[in-house]
C-alpha cells in the first residue's frame, strides 16, 4: 500500500515557519516596515475561482500576510484590469500580485500576466521568471510544481537518474513541472494530448506526475508498480456521484493506484494545499527581498 504524501501536514509546517520568519523579519527591520502584502486580482464570478481566492486570503491570515481581493466584473475592460495591476505594481503595501486565473475570454490574459511586476510575481508565470525557471536562476516559482517538488523532497524521494513522466504540458503546471524535475536530475518525458501510446509512456515511469485536467485518467494497469504518483488534477464531483473521495477527485483513480504505488497524492489533501502554502512562500521571499536592509 503506497504512503500518502500529505500536503496538509507540509502545509502546516510551512505555515508555521512563514509566521515565525514574518515576525522575525518585522523585529529586524524595525517599526517601519509593513507586514507582507497579497492582492489577487478577480475577474468575474467563476465559483471554483472564489472558492480558490478564499482559501489563499484564509491561509494569508493564518501567516500574517495582509491580502486584498480586487475583484471586478465579468464585464471589466482590459484597461480597467491593467489600471489596477498597475496601482498594485506602484504600491508599497503589496508584495505580491496574483491574476487569479482564469480570466474571461473577453481580456487578453496573457496581457494581464505580462503587466505584473516581475519582483511581485508571485504565481512565477511573468515570462522573466518563467525564464529564470528555464535557466536555473534564483526567481519567484510557479507555484503548483514548487509544491510538488517540496512534497517529494519531504518525503526523501531521491529523483537523481529516475525516469519521470508528467502528464500536462500547460504554463501553469506540466512545464514548468517538467523543468524542476530535470534541474534536479530526473530524466523527464512530458506527455499532452497528442502524445502517441502514453501508457506505455506510463508504465515506464517510476515518477508520475499527472496535470491533465481528465478525472480518472490514470487507472491501475497504467501504473509501474512501485512508482511514486503525483495526482495535481483537481474535479469537483457532483453529489450525486459523491461516496469517492469527499466532493473532489483527481486525475488519478485513487483507490485502485494506492494499492501499487510507493508513495501517492491524494485529491483533496495533496498538491492543492501546496500550492497555497508555495504562493505564501513566494509572497513572504518578495517581502523580504524588497524590505531587506541595503547590504
Ligand atoms: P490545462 O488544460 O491548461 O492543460 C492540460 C494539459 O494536459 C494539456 O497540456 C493537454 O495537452 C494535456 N492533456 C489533456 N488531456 C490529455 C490526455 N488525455 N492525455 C495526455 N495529456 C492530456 O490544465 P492545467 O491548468 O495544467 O491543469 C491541469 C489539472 O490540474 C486541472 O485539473 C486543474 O484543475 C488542476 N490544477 C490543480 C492545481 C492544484 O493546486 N492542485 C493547480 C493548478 C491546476
Amino acid at each position: 500500500m503506497a504512503k500518502r504524501l500529505d500536503g496538509r501536514l507540509l502545509a502546516a509546517r510551512h505555515e508555521a515557519s512563514l509566521r515565525s520568519a514574518i515576525a522575525q523579519h518585522l523585529a529586524t527591520a524595525g517599526c517601519t516596515t509593513c507586514p507582507p502584502g497579497l492582492a489577487v486580482v478577480r475577474v468575474g464570478d467563476d465559483p471554483a475561482s472564489g472558492v480558490y481566492v478564499r482559501k489563499k486570503a484564509q491561509a494569508c491570515g493564518r501567516v500574517g500576510i495582509e491580502s486584498r481581493i480586487i475583484h471586478h466584473p465579468a464585464t471589466a475592460s482590459q484597461q480597467q484590469v491593467l489600471e489596477s495591476i498597475h496601482q498594485l505594481n506602484g504600491s508599497p503595501s503589496c508584495n505580491g500580485i496574483l491574476v487569479q486565473l482564469p480570466i474571461p475570454s473577453t481580456l487578453n490574459a496573457r496581457q494581464l500576466l505580462l503587466a505584473v511586476d516581475p519582483a511581485k510575481d508571485v504565481d512565477g508565470l511573468h515570462p522573466l521568471n518563467l525564464g529564470r525557471l528555464m535557466r536555473g536562476e534564483p526567481g519567484l516559482r510557479s507555484c503548483t510544481p514548487a509544491g510538488v517538488m517540496a512534497l517529494l523532497d519531504h518525503a526523501g524521494i531521491a529523483l537523481d537518474g529516475i525516469r519521470a513522466l508528467v502528464i500536462g504540458r500547460s504554463i501553469l503546471v506540466g512545464r514548468p513541472m517538467g523543468i524542476m524535475l530535470q534541474q534536479a536530475n530526473a530524466t523527464v518525458t512530458v506527455a499532452h494530448s497528442r502524445t502517441r501510446d502514453l501508457v506505455d509512456h506510463c508504465r515506464q515511469a517510476e515518477l508520475l506526475v499527472v496535470a491533465a485536467g481528465k478525472p480518472g485518467l490514470v487507472g491501475a494497469d497504467w501504473v509501474r508498480p512501485g512508482a511514486v504518483v503525483v495526482d495535481v488534477g483537481i474535479h469537483r464531483v457532483p453529489p450525486q456521484q459523491q461516496g469517492t473521495q469527499g466532493t473532489l477527485r483527481g486525475d488519478v483513480c485513487f483507490a485502485a493506484v494506492e494499492p501499487l504505488a510507493s508513495h501517492i497524492t491524494p485529491v483533496p489533501g495533496g498538491v492543492g494545499p501546496m500550492t497555497v502554502a508555495m504562493l505564501l512562500c513566494n509572497t513572504v521571499q518578495a517581502w523580504q527581498r524588497c524590505t531587506a536592509p541595503p547590504a
